[in-house]
């Protein structure tokens, strides 16, 4: 329960919070925890809070999901409140938001995929992570996706940790998924589809991947499929010997993969470093990637003329992230972000989260993230008598609006949870409207 309660009196600060997941929440427990009377809305367009913790994180890294309780215990707090399936641009404008509040924090993430900017990226069967992973993770607007897993080979570009969850994903069997939330529609697909190599492919090294070691190792203890890296693409001893940290597990992790053979698994984890995408290969649908041989000089990727071609039926670029633009919000080009300055945009208008610093870090970046954001505000921003949440309440009544709060979103849990296999912690519902229905009932 935070220091002060929902009244909204001359000194209470109203801010909205837009967009419920990690950062939105991290920067909202920071905002009512402390003496000021503060009361926050955390917006978001989806029935459903936490973001990417629910539509990003692994269906198979269950654990990872676990730091909602902390969100929902932010949410009990009498000045907080989830007010979800409210679209800004569609239901409501920024402009009218930043009348009612004192201010607007934009912690909507960076829904969009990075572009490959090569030839055949816009070829059917190649699908950015971000659709890919929303897809296996049921978030709704994915829903339709139906990627055509009826493959043999699939190519997952990056070397990042969604790179690997995306291979790891689609390499995993029914029973390894089982205690899972994988949509049912992935799983129909994933778990009947032919798919023999999977490859993941790097432009650069093996020290230079930004995988951790946990996520790495994972590919090693797969039920149906084995991980193998070609050895003399690992650094020779003497370079091993001086490594520490993450750099040195995941070289342990790589040298096991290295002394794998193909024939040990019914399916192929191929990790290949040195390799560029230069061409998307295919007439309508993808038929393979065109990839350059490169090394790495002071950590730069340099070409070296030399290509191959790799047969695909699938290419899942996991290369990065980019912030939607929202309207005369000033917005990098070159970074995939809201311009500011340590999450200011403008008097009253702040960001946090990836739309502050881009697509990097793990969830818990967000915690010291939002606490400095939060800070900012209540150091930078006055109450000024503004209508805040009744103000919201009166727009939403006005236009018809079928919000979701987290009462009712609790109803959505309770019917997820419900129809849950056994073994499984929810049966995910794909579709907005249904949720608005299960929460208005
Ligand atoms: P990432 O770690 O930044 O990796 C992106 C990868 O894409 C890099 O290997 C990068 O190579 C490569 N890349 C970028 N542009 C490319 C291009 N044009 N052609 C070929 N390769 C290209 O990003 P991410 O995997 O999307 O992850 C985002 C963040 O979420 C990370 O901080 C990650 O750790 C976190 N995350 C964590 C977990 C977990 O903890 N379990 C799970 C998922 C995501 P270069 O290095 O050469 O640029």
């Amino acid at each position: 329960m935070g220091k002060n309660g929902a009244l909204n009196g001359p000194d209470t600060l109203n801010v909205a919070v837009i967009g419920a997941g990690p950062a939105g929440y991290y920067t909202a427990e920071a905002l009512t925890g402390t003496d000021q009377s503060v009361n926050v809305d955390i917006i978001d367009r989806l029935p459903t809070p936490f973001g990417l913790i629910r539509a990003g994180v692994a269906p198979d890294h269950q654990s990872i999901k676990n730091v909602s309780r902390r969100y929902e215990a932010t949410n009990q707090r009498d000045n907080v409140r989830f007010v979800g399936n409210l679209s800004l641009g569609r239901d409501i404008t920024l402009t009218e938001l930043r009348e009612l509040y004192d201010a607007v924090v934009l912690a909507t993430g960076a829904g969009k995929d990075r572009p490959l900017r090569i030839e055949g990226e816009d070829l059917h069967g190649v699908i950015g992570s971000g659709a890919f992973v929303g897809w296996y993770n049921a978030h709704p607007d994915y829903k339709d996706l139906q990627p055509d897993l009826r493959v043999a080979s699939v190519a997952v570009i990056g070397n990042g940790n969604v790179a690997v969850d995306v291979a790891r994903v689609l390499a995993k069997t029914a029973s390894e998924m089982s205690s899972s939330d994988l949509a049912d529609h992935a799983a129909n697909s994933i778990h009947g589809s032919p798919i023999k190599d999977i490859y993941i492919l790097g432009r650069r090294g093996p020290l230079e991947a930004s995988f951790t070691p946990k996520e790495l190792g994972e590919l090693n203890r797969l039920e149906n499929c084995v991980a193998l890296v070609d050895g003399s693409q690992l650094p020779d001893e003497a370079t091993g010997e001086t490594l520490a940290g993450a750099a040195k597990k995941n070289m342990a992790a790589l040298r096991t993969m290295a002394a794998n053979t193909p024939d040990m698994k019914p399916v192929r984890l191929h990790l290949q470093f040195y390799r560029r995408p230069m061409a998307i290969l295919g007439e309508k649908c993808v038929c393979g990637i065109r990839l350059e041989e490169t090394r790495v000089e002071d950590g730069k990727c340099i070409g070296t003329g030399v290509t191959e071609v790799l047969p695909a039926g699938l290419i899942v670029p996991c290369i990065g992230y980019r912030t939607s633009p929202i309207p005369d919000v000033p917005y990098s080009e070159r970074y995939g972000h809201f311009e500011n300055e340590d999450g200011r945009i403008d008097d009253g208008l702040y960001c946090v989260g990836w739309a502050k610093r881009g697509p990097t870090g793990t969830i818990g970046t967000n915690k010291p993230d939002g606490v400095e954001v939060a800070q900012k505000i209540l150091s930078e921003v006055h109450a000024s008598g503004k209508a805040g949440r009744a103000g919201l309440d009166h727009v939403v009544k006005e236009r018809d609006l079928h919000i979701v709060t987290f009462q009712t979103w609790k109803k959505i849990e309770a019917s997820e949870e419900a129809s849950a296999a056994a073994g499984a912690p929810r049966k995910k519902l794909v579709d907005v409207n249904e949720m608005v229905r299960i929460a208005e009932s």
